[in-house]
């Protein structure tokens, strides 16, 4: 089986033929402007994946479009409700403008299920049924599976796993409350701490180790604490027991078999997953007598998304 799967970002729009092994067969892309209309961006773009089509191999049967992209959507009706990056999409009728160009069945979903439904099907969590995924970037973005199958709750409203309060009062979330787990996990909540205890700790190797990479990014902490620096390495232990806190809860909830983690902060690999793993084993619920729940790196990178959506069609 083959299908398109389209991955919207803020900026811009890349698809890919893929077949039911989770290989890529061909890519195409295109950019994005927040101003233009999005009816006709989006028939722009399915000129670009004609093109695209007619110069590959006509062979090949697809079976439909998956689409995956950012935002509140209706995905019983295909309708994009608020996209806070695109705003000239709102209320767009996605599935059905695509699919009467492409003549295939549409199927949209949330950029966060989406790229779970891809590493679950064909990335680092093929060999489970039940896992978690959390993507640690700007914001904490995240998807659950249970029984091989995403769970998104009432209208496909849940899931939302970056705003689930680790800290009561705590510091403000992009969402309008305070004390999310967003606010301290994300990368932007680990730069937030970084800059805190480099402003208390004028001789800390952070402040030459932000002046080498030009800023304060979330390598810093990383770098500094691998070279020894006592102030970086508090930050990392602060950042670990907030980031192992949060998956804990979701473990003591669900236990998925296995939770895997994306995003840059991710790229960090084993220094960072190795304390996690520590912290997830010293506190899990249950202690010594519950099952060890593995910690993994998403391993489908920019593609998980393309891929993921193209499991929308395959699932159906
Ligand atoms: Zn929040």
């Amino acid at each position: 089986m083959y299908a398109i799967g389209i991955d919207i970002g803020g900026t811009s729009i890349k698809g890919a033929v893929v077949d039911d092994a989770g290989k890529v067969l061909t890519r195409f892309a295109m950019d994005v402007s927040k101003e233009a209309d999005g009816e006709a961006e989006v028939n722009r773009f399915c000129d670009v994946m004609n093109k695209s089509l007619n110069d590959y191999d006509k062979s090949i049967k697809l079976e439909g479009i998956g689409i995956g992209m950012p935002g509140i959507l209706d995905m019983d009706k295909g309708i994009v409700v608020t996209s806070p990056n695109l705003p000239k999409w709102n209320g767009l009728p996605i599935s059905k403008l695509i699919s009467k160009r492409m003549n295939l069945p549409v199927y949209i979903n949330n950029d966060a299920n989406v790229a779970t439904l891809g590493e679950a099907r064909f990335g680092s969590g093929k060999e489970y049924s039940n896992l978690i995924m959390l993507t640690l970037g700007t914001g904490v973005g995240g998807g659950i599976v249970i029984n091989n199958h995403l769970y998104d709750g009432h209208l496909h409203m849940g899931a939302e796993l970056g705003h689930m309060v680790i800290r009561v009062n705590g510091e403000p979330c992009g969402c309008g409350r305070r004390g999310c787990f967003e606010a301290y996990a994300s990368a932007t909540g680990l730069i937030r701490m970084t800059k805190k205890e480099m402003d208390k700790c004028p001789d800390s190797l952070m402040h030459e180790v932000a002046k080498e990479n030009g800023k304060v990014n979330a390598k810093v902490v990383f770098e500094a604490s691998r070279r020894g620096d006592k102030a970086a390495i508090r930050v990392m232990k602060r950042y670990v027991r907030y980031l192992g806190e949060g998956i804990l809860n979701y473990c003591n909830i669900f236990r998925p078999e296995v939770v895997v983690l994306s995003g840059g902060v991710a790229n960090e690999g084993d220094y960072l997953l190795d304390q996690v793993r520590r912290f997830m084993k010293n506190h899990n619920y249950g202690m010594k007598g519950s099952p060890i729940v593995e910690l993994k790196v998403a391993m489908l990178g920019y593609d998980s998304g393309k891929i993921g959506a193209a499991c929308l069609v395959f699932d159906k």
